[in-house]
């Protein structure tokens, strides 16, 4: 399901089968993720080096075919997240934070991601998951909750969290903070009570609106939400020396603001990207802590229902394309062009 044109729906190309160089894999896509990121970057908020261009950066799958010189043997379960490749070499690469580096390349943005039945990835970027948690919970663990993880490690040690926007990572996010021992409250959009409901299934100690004020002020807050406008009632929301975390790749502008709201030593931050140390670390906490997910699986052919979908917040939860291209191929090689 590749983008043609930004602002465009999804088109369902056929393409040969991919090939895999030296130190790549070829994977069958089992499942995939729907990010916001997706979304931005098929509404042309994000710009797509080249064009067409398959999204998709959460993807489960097998190794089917293993290039030159990978470990990786064929029916190996990896997952393909955001990070497709940095260069090593680096200032950020050699101090550990490869999710700056300049010369990175991301999947479904940079290079074909996993709106498809096959995907290509760098083997040394590709991820082992737990092998207890079955393809659609897992795949949005691999930006939703990579991110969210990342997000909340930079938001220092937080007794009370404030969670701004309650979708893909928020939900896991939550988890993996009660498992933590951390007050969640959840911010959603004014009024959303079956969002706020699920906030609360999920151990949220607080739900309300996004504007509102906690009933305590909070130690750290994470915005996922993409609306600038909501760095206020965050950096309101908590204390002297707290903090508030912009998780999103792309936020609408931050209105300007009295510095009143940020003094007392409270810090406005984002988060970039991941590493692979983060993949590791936080797939390893999800297993312990039960982190999981939510899906809410779609076939491959609706990726459009399910970008729109997420779009209008019409679920909780986390967008899942569901790949099943792989029963088809049981057929005899050829019968296909017969
Ligand atoms: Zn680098
Ligand atoms: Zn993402």
């Amino acid at each position: 399901m590749a983008l043609h044109s930004p602002g465009e729906a999804l088109v369902a190309d056929q393409r040969p089968d991919p090939a895999a160089g030296p130190g790549q894999v070829v994977v069958a896509v089992k499942a995939c993720g729907v990010c916001r990121t997706d979304l931005h970057v098929v509404d042309g908020e994000l710009a797509a080096p080249a064009l067409p261009l398959v999204v998709g950066h959460q993807i489960v799958g097998t190794v089917v075919q293993p290039g030159p010189g990978v470990q990786l043997q064929p029916g190996a379960r990896v997952g393909v997240p955001w990070l497709a490749w940095a260069c090593g070499e680096c200032e950020y690469c050699r101090s550990g934070r490869e999710n700056l580096c300049p010369r990175a390349r991301f999947t479904g943005l940079d290079v074909d991601g996993g709106y498809a039945e096959r995907a290509v990835a760098a083997a040394d970027f590709c991820l082992p998951l737990p092998e207890d948690i079955p393809d659609t919970e897992a795949a949005p663990l691999l930006c939703a909750g990579l991110i969210g993880h990342r997000a909340l490690r930079r938001a220092g040690d937080p007794r009370r969290l404030g969670l701004y926007g309650f979708g893909a990572s928020a939900h896991l996010v939550c988890q993996a903070a009660r498992f933590e021992g951390r007050e969640v409250y959840a911010f959603t959009r004014a009024g959303d009570s079956r969002t706020q409901a699920f906030a609360l299934e999920l151990g949220a100690v607080w739900a309300g609106d996004a504007e509102a004020a906690p009933p305590e002020p909070l130690d750290a807050a994470i915005i996922f939400a993409p609306v600038g406008a909501l760095v206020r009632p965050a950096l309101r929301a908590v204390r002297p020396g707290g903090t508030v975390v912009c998780a999103g790749i792309h936020m609408s502008d931050i209105p300007s603001f009295p510095y009143a709201e940020l003094w007392g030593e409270r810090t406005l931050c984002s988060v970039a990207n991941l590493t692979r140390a983060d993949g590791r670390e936080f797939l390893a906490l999800a297993a312990r802590a039960h982190v999981r997910a939510h899906p809410v699986p779609y076939p491959l052919e609706r990726a459009n229902d399910a970008l729109n979908d997420l779009r209008a917040g019409r679920y909780d939860g986390a967008g899942v394309l569901v790949v099943e291209g792989e029963s088809r191929r049981g057929e005899p090689a050829g019968a296909n062009g017969a």
